[in-house]
């Protein structure tokens, strides 16, 4: 990995970022950057990927006579789908043997959505993970244990050159083997802790069963993404390993971690609009939203050499802020990701998102930060099951009351009826990397 040069303070805003020139530059010299780099990557898949020339010449496109950024609105959105059906390599604007790394997702059902980077395209990925470390208040020299899973997975790799882009050192253990975790964040003095939220809450726990406190511990920073989670899921974490949590935000098919990150001001993660246009749409019509209103991400790459993405629907709610940050950065801000959209529950005509749930549970006296929800059919009716952990120590006696409060809240804050059972200390499974919230049982298609 290549070396940067020692971050310095930007004298004009006094803002403290690792590439001040870039991350504070004005909005309108941000919107001919962008408008400069959408006519490349318009050029790039035009010249190299027959699909996407098709797209762009049915909606009346040319790279070059672009003249504004609201013209990329009459392209049509690409869609997860859209890589299943060119896979493996289909809208690869690059052949294979020009290619660094390849990436792909799991997929759970069907075939893997497939990645993949230039060796330009993973170092502009470090650049941008560095500056999203150095912006939670990682440094130069800061032991990083990175506890994201490895693999086809970009978490792992994504945060691993990073860090060592910002000049740290890096622990690369991946996830599991949580109670190891523990003793080498504590032995190696280690200062920053990636991981996905639910995974460095179950290190907080091995660590309270040992008898370990992570609070006396070095950690001083957390880069926590790969999943939604709840201002109070941040507090729980931050109380009990006594570090600041940050939001990270990513996702694979546009480059993977460090799409956008949280500053130390935490009032929303800066999307890195050097590299990326953002816009919020409305999931059922699809028409752009304004600033401010809840509605689905939209994302185009516009550095990307290997897999150019043209609106490429996230599937992830957002809003977005534009106002200047206190920290002096002028990139957008993504003001934090509510949930998924594939997530959100309708149950008897309610729109519920897990960490909505999530922001109930956590932090109530007598009950443990885990959960999951299972959603089946009863007849026409859905019916919502919330299983919960009770703190260690705490009396089963005292179960059925605390359910019965739970169960008041989540009427009373979010309209709907459930079903709570309160469970034994560690009844319910742990993660190891991107937690499943949800069982949702009901019948497919109905
Ligand atoms: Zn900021």
């Amino acid at each position: 990995m290549g070396t940067i040069t020692e971050p310095r303070r930007f004298a004009k805003h006094g803002a403290d970022c690792l590439h001040p020139l870039l991350e504070t530059m004005s909005r309108d010299q941000l919107a001919q950057v962008q408008l400069d780099r959408l006519r490349k990557v318009l050029r790039n898949a035009w010249d190299h990927v027959p699909w996407q020339r098709e797209r762009i010449e049915a909606a009346g496109l040319h790279p070059e006579s672009v003249a504004g950024l609201d013209e990329l609105r009459r392209l049509p959105f690409m869609v997860k789908d859209d890589l299943r059906a060119h896979y493996p390599f289909g809208l690869f604007a690059r052949p294979k043997s020009r290619l660094a790394r390849v990436h792909a997702s799991s997929g759970t059902t069907g075939k893997p959505t497939v990645v993949g980077y230039t060796e330009g395209d993973l170092g502009r990925w470090a650049d941008l993970m560095a500056r999203s470390l150095y912006g939670a208040g990682a440094r130069r020299g800061d032991l990083v244990h990175n506890a994201y899973g490895y693999g086809l997975f970009t978490g792992g790799l994504g945060a691993h050159q990073g860090a060592e882009r910002l000049g740290c050192p890096v622990v690369p253990m991946s996830g599991g083997g949580t109670e190891r975790q523990v003793a080498l964040i504590v032995d190696f003095g280690a200062r920053v802790l990636c991981a996905t939220p639910s995974y460095a809450l179950a290190i907080a726990e091995a660590a309270e069963a040992q008898g370990i406190d992570l609070r006396c511990s070095e950690l001083a920073v957390g880069m926590f993404g790969a999943e939604p989670w709840s201002a109070a899921l941040r507090e729980q974490i931050e109380a009990r390993i006594g570090l600041k949590a940050y939001d990270v935000y990513g996702l694979s098919e546009i480059m993977g971690p460090g799409v956008a990150c949280e500053c130390e001001c935490r009032n929303g993660l800066h999307g890195w609009e050097d590299h990326f246009l953002f816009e919020v749409i409305d999931p059922d019509t699809g028409a752009p939203l304004p600033d401010g209103q809840a509605g689905e991400l939209v994302i185009t790459t516009l550095t990307k050499e290997a897999l150019p993405m043209l609106r490429y629907r996230t599937r992830d709610i957002t809003r977005i802020a534009r106002g200047r940050c206190d920290c002096g950065r002028t990139h957008l801000r993504l003001l934090r990701v509510t949930g998924r959209n594939d997530d959100m529950l309708i149950i008897r005509g309610v729109n519920v998102y897990p960490s909505q749930i999530e922001a109930v549970l956590v932090g109530r006296p007598g009950l443990a930060p885990h959960y999951q929800l299972v959603v089946e059919r009863e007849g026409a009716l859905d019916r919502l099951r919330i299983e919960v952990e009770a703190e260690p120590g705490v009396d089963a006696a005292s179960f059925d009351a605390l359910a019965r409060d739970v169960a008041h809240h989540v009427k009373s804050m979010i309209g709907l009826t459930a079903d709570v059972l309160v469970r034994p200390s560690c009844g319910l499974p742990r993660s190891q990397g991107k937690a499943v919230r949800v069982r949702d049982l009901r019948p497919k298609g109905a």
